[in-house]
């Protein structure tokens, strides 16, 4: 009989995928423990936040200001979260975001709606139907307070199950803060060897650094307001020799943005801006590699978050010749449709430009990076000078993008603007980032998920890659 041969192939079939993949799936799965569950509830003045596991594991707490925020680092974990909208708008809790921080370590960044501080944070043994819990007790808090715990090393928590934390008395705490790196690293001395006007300039900017007092409210003032002049760690980029030759094969930068703790924008469906610019890298990468005279770099090809500046050193560290940040933004008027480019400049396009820089630049704050201890003045000074060349490079490139996007997508109007993207500054490559589209837009949103649609965009920037590049060449051999 037909059908049984059928059934009979079938279980054939599906025993070799069994003997094959279970048991390389049932290591992996042992492997990395999962969170099951988040719940959120309010009793008096505590704000109790659950975090449910399949495995016991060791966590880090601690809370970060400018947003308020509580930060839970630990292992790689796996999500799988129960089929209804995550816990918002209880107690002292607004809101949570989760993903890998960096490659075996996990981090959710918890919004809180006012100052507050950990009362207490530990793990209970799986009971009942419940597994492994990380319980997080908040409560509303005085801003000293909450400044006070700021100042605290973060809460370890190990699956001894013993209480990593009890605020009034302060316990063991053995882990160092994580904090962005100090001002002494971010220098700048091959930016200063490039000539003697930078050197100079450098030499008083240093001079300027604010004392130990003035920091204070300078840092506040630049996490609330100037958050686009983040800083730089300069390494040297390592230089390629020109050539003058037409096949010299130049290194493309793809960046998409967001990633991990950092959702980005969050579209109409709840579709996540990290996941539509990964797409799209990926697609762009590809077409690039086709291409053949291009050697592509992703900044991240998963789902990872990848601090701003990280981005911009991995550019530098690969000798790049062109820098291409993928993004998706959006906006009230749901309306408002179509890709724009922006490139770098201090001073905005426009109004919105600048919005959309000061959201943009705001990923490394919802991953929960601590950013503290930058400083920025010194850094920017630098850039400022030596970022002349790479900006008109910039720009040269932008239009070539304009020119060919327009070909196959309806832009949007006064497509190339300008703002202080913090993504843009490496000094010495042209930079670019795409806003590809508004997820607030029935029409982007959908198109943006469709592989033909990234097939025809990226096909757009890749005939800009060439002719941009075909122009440089023909201008250095003249
Ligand atoms: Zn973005």
């Amino acid at each position: 009989m037909w059908y049984q041969k059928k059934i009979m192939n079938v279980v054939m079939v599906a025993l070799v995928v069994i003997t094959i993949v279970v048991p390389y799936e049932r290591s992996a799965f042992a492997a990395s423990p999962v969170v099951t569950d988040v719940r959120v509830s309010q009793r008096a003045s505590k704000t109790r936040v659950v975090f449910e596991f399949t495995r016991d594991l060791d966590f880090k707490v601690f809370i970060l200001a400018n947003p308020h925020r509580v930060v839970v680092d630990m292992p790689e974990v796996g999500w799988q979260l129960p089929a209804r909208p995550l816990p918002s708008r209880v107690g002292v809790f607004e809101t949570l975001r989760y993903g890998l921080y960096k490659p075996g370590s996990s981090r959710v960044v918890v919004d809180l709606r006012k100052p507050a501080v950990v009362k207490k944070a530990f793990l209970m043994k799986p009971a009942g139907v419940h597994k492994y819990r990380l319980v997080i007790d908040l409560a509303g808090a005085s801003k000293s307070a909450f400044l006070r715990q700021i100042k605290l090393p973060p809460i370890e928590i190990t699956p001894a199950g013993k209480v990593g934390f009890d605020a009034p008395k302060a316990p063991t705490q053995k882990f160092a803060r994580v904090t962005a790196p100090k001002p002494s690293q971010v220098s700048g001395p091959e930016v200063l060897s490039r000539s003697s006007i930078v050197n100079s300039v450098a030499k008083a900017a240093l001079r300027l650094k604010p004392q130990k007092t003035r920091k204070k409210k300078k840092e506040a003032e630049f996490i609330d307001k100037d958050i686009e002049k983040l800083t730089l760690i300069f390494r040297p980029a390592p230089r390629k020799p020109l050539k003058k030759s037409q096949n010299v094969i130049k290194t493309i930068i793809i960046d998409a943005g967001h990633g991990g703790a950092d959702p980005g924008t969050i579209g109409r469906s709840g579709i996540y801006e990290k996941h539509i610019t990964l797409a799209m890298a990926r697609e762009l990468a590809k077409k690039l590699k086709e291409a053949g005279r291009f050697k592509v770099v992703m900044t991240r090809n998963r789902d990872i978050f990848i601090p701003l500046r990280k981005r911009v050193q991995i550019a530098r560290d690969a000798g790049a010749s062109l820098f291409i940040s993928l993004h998706a933004d959006a906006v009230k008027n749901r309306k408002i449709r179509g890709p724009s480019v922006y490139t770098l400049s201090e001073r905005a396009s426009d109004k919105e430009a600048a919005a959309l820089a000061e959201k943009e630049n705001k990923s490394d704050l919802i991953a929960g990076m601590d950013l503290s201890h930058e400083s920025q003045e010194v850094a920017n000074i630098l850039i400022d000078l030596a970022q002349r060349e790479s900006m008109n490079q910039s720009a040269l490139f932008a239009t070539q993008l304009v020119t060919d996007l327009k070909r196959r997508t309806k832009l949007l109007r006064n497509t190339h603007r300008f703002a202080g993207f913090a993504v843009l500054k490496a000094p010495d490559i042209p930079s670019v980032l795409i806003e590809m589209g508004f997820l607030s837009n029935r029409t982007d949103e959908r198109l943006l998920q469709t592989a033909k649609y990234r097939e025809k965009f990226s096909g757009g920037i890749v005939a800009a890659v060439r002719s941009y590049f075909s122009n440089v060449e023909q201008a250095q051999n003249q």
